[in-house]
């Protein structure tokens, strides 16, 4: 390694072999993200491909690869990744089915962690989130709000937030545009509004909502006023910013929310995903840089850049 960071980096947010995830694109199915394979086709010739394209260009990202068909080389791949770019420790929050990801995280246990991903809504998903954690080793729970199928304030979810707040593990929740460039730009069921309705409700669980909340930046920052159970992550290249109406930047957002909710609630993540790109050093670089340019003391970084995922997962 030829950087020296002179931090010590827990990654809070990456996605193991996203490309093949079946879980995920079954839940995208479901909300009618893919209306057929044709109007798939038809979206990205009528011009959604070029936007992914130009971003990557932009960050100079190469075209992603398929999967390993293997994926023990994918987990020793990603482990060789993480240690070249000196990240202690790094939490997978999907991986193609709940026992998929804890099989990869048994790979490299000094490593990586991992989340349950299933729908919250299925009958049996409270007893799911419970085997996973304690007979999978898993250590969290990742949902994506848009592809719900209901809010996330129904009482029906009650007994899987209960069970999550008895296991002591976090609930990493997506609001937002999801799926950047041909995406799904929004649901009635990812508001943070819903969300603070069950915080208030289960205080002793904690939620983190990842990329600073995407569009609905300004209802996160005010859920987190009114719930000290409700974190941000800062995972990924939040492009998103640019197609706000207004004029915001990533480090408008660090500012405003430690300004705010204060730097023991900001949770750093890359959102690494895919190969051959790996770990995308350039996202924790430019957001180390803007803390580090706000002043920000060495406690703070230590708590942004590895304390705080530690704390959330009981480490
Ligand atoms: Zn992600």
């Amino acid at each position: 390694m030829t950087m020296d960071r002179g931090l010590d980096v827990v990654d809070f947010h990456l996605h193991f072999r996203i490309g093949a995830d079946e879980t995920i694109r079954a839940c995208e199915h479901a909300v009618g993200m893919h209306p057929g394979d044709d109007a798939d086709r038809a979206t990205r010739a009528a011009g959604i491909a070029p936007y992914a394209a130009e971003w990557r260009r932009a960050w100079s990202f190469p075209d992603p690869e398929p999967s390993a068909p293997r994926w023990q080389d994918e987990a020793d791949r990603w482990a060789d990744e993480l240690r070249s770019n000196g990240i202690r420790r790094a939490v997978f929050v999907t991986g193609g089915g709940n026992d998929a990801v804890a099989d990869a995280v048994a790979r490299h246990p000094d490593l990586f962690l991992g989340f349950a991903h299933h729908d919250p809504f299925q009958p049996d998903a409270a007893a799911e989130l419970e085997r996973a954690v304690t007979e999978r080793g898993l250590r969290g729970w990742k949902l994506f709000a848009p592809l719900l199928r209901g809010p996330l304030d129904d009482p029906a979810l009650d007994p899987v937030w209960r069970t999550a707040q008895r296991l002591r593990v976090p609930v990493l929740v997506h609001m937002g545009h999801y799926g950047s460039a041909g995406g799904l730009p929004s649901s009635p069921y990812d508001s943070p509004n819903h969300l603070a309705r069950v915080a208030r409700r289960f205080p002793d669980l904690a939620f983190v909502v990842p990329h600073f909340g995407v569009q609905h930046v300004q209802e996160l920052l005010f859920a987190c006023w009114g719930c000290p159970n409700i974190h941000v992550d800062t995972s990924g290249s939040n492009q998103w910013v640019r197609w706000m109406p207004y004029r915001l930047t990533l480090d408008d957002l660090f500012r405003r929310c430690y300004e705010t909710i204060g730097p023991h609630r900001i949770v750093f993540g890359s959102d690494s995903s895919w190969f051959p790109r790996g770990y995308v050093s350039r996202y924790l670089d430019d957001q180390l840089r803007i803390c580090r340019e706000m002043r920000m003391p060495e406690a703070d970084l230590r708590a942004i850049f590895a304390g705080n995922a530690e704390r959330l997962l009981g480490q």
